[in-house]
């Protein structure tokens, strides 16, 4: 069987190692992708540091964000769009809901489906081995949704699109139209936070307003869509952060706020959001703990877990259409080659970096 080479996590908090994984025979309607970047993200460092989920064992290769070139295709398959899938189409992939499940059935709410299928977490010992996208290549499930990426788009941004770009569609997709009367306070500058600026300013809302750290990001806010940003190593103290939005809201509060940080930052942002607006809550990780007694009247609070087949294709769209008017690449900070997988993961374990990009 031929093989190819992928980034492993064999223990948990152990250097990853680069092994030579099977390449597997397709199943009629799957796809075979030659991989051309992997983006990495928090969840990566997660399962590398460990406990994984019940259900899930090593080795797995790492990385859920791929973009490839598609090498072989079994059988005829289309685009999300009905368009031919050929040998060379650049491509990204949805995620695999059951279809059958409750969630997926009769709530029609795909993306909490029990049975769903994604990637970077599966173990590459077992067939269909390749389902991580730091590797060589990567194996397209029959189900899965397949997105073209334009030319405008680099491999960079589209990889990111398939998990951190999608999920702040799938975001917006929740919260409706945004009113041109709106302002949008958004707590988080990294690559998450920085997109859903641009989405915000571009969908019509009066006055985007990003909270975060550290200046250098929040001076891509300010490219990415943000008419004011505010930063939190300057500002330290919350009642301050409060009284800017304050003073940007004639003293209401924001119509939506949307936390793109970590749960801790959900108390203070629901300090800022007016009675009767929009929390949108979507950076995971870390604690927080929200005072019933005193969330605003009449607020609908949303949240979001990953995307539907729509989200990856919307993200897309967005990158593709608004090419011109921001600059996208700004937001994947390093890039790195296969051999320099730990290097990379460090950096984003300690910090260093927001969205490193693996190129092959
Ligand atoms: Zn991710
Ligand atoms: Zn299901």
């Amino acid at each position: 069987m031929a093989t190819c080479r992928a980034a492993v996590i064999t223990a948990h908090e152990k250097p990853l190692e680069i092994w030579d994984v099977n390449i597997p025979d397709l199943d009629p309607g799957s796809v075979l992708v030659k991989m051309v970047a992997s983006t990495l993200c928090g969840t990566d460092v997660h399962r590398w540091h460990g406990p994984l989920p019940k259900n899930d064992t090593l080795p797995i290769i790492t990385g859920h964000e791929p973009c490839g070139v598609v090498e072989e295709v079994s059988g005829e398959k289309n685009d999300i769009l009905g368009n031919p899938i050929r040998k060379g189409d650049r491509v990204i992939w949805s995620y695999v809901a059951c279809g059958s499940c409750y969630y997926c059935s009769i709530a029609v709410q795909p993306c909490i489906c029990r049975g769903r299928a994604s990637w970077g977490h599966n173990r590459c010992d077992q067939h269909p081995y390749l389902l991580g996208s730091v590797s060589e290549y990567m194996y397209v499930p029959k189900e899965c949704l397949i997105i073209k990426v334009p030319d405008q788009v680099s491999s960079a941004s589209a990889a990111a699109s398939a998990c951190a770009y999608r999920t702040v569609m799938h975001g917006y997709d929740r919260l409706g139209a945004i009113k041109d009367h709106e302002t949008v306070v958004i707590q988080g500058s990294g690559p998450l936070g920085n997109f859903a600026a641009a989405v915000a300013k571009d969908h019509g809302a009066k006055k985007v307003l990003v909270i975060g750290a550290p200046a250098h990001r929040l001076e891509v806010s300010k490219r990415m869509g943000a008419d004011d940003v505010l930063n939190l190593e300057t500002t330290p103290d919350p009642v301050d952060r409060r009284e800017w939005v304050l003073s940007h809201t004639e003293g209401r509060g924001a119509d939506i706020v949307m936390q793109i940080a970590n749960n801790a930052a959900v108390p203070e942002g629901l300090t800022m959001l007016r009675d009767g607006g929009q929390f949108l809550d979507i950076g995971a990780g870390g604690k927080g703990q929200i005072p019933v007694e005193r969330m605003p009247q009449q607020m609908t609070y949303l949240t979001v877990r990953s995307g539907e087949p729509r989200h990856w294709l919307q993200a897309v769209d967005f990158l593709a259409s608004r090419a011109e008017r921001y600059p996208f690449d700004d937001m994947i900070s390093r890039a790195y080659n296969l051999e320099q997988v730990n290097e990379a993961m460090n950096a984003m374990a300690n910090f260093e970096v927001v969205k490193p990009v693996i190129n092959f």
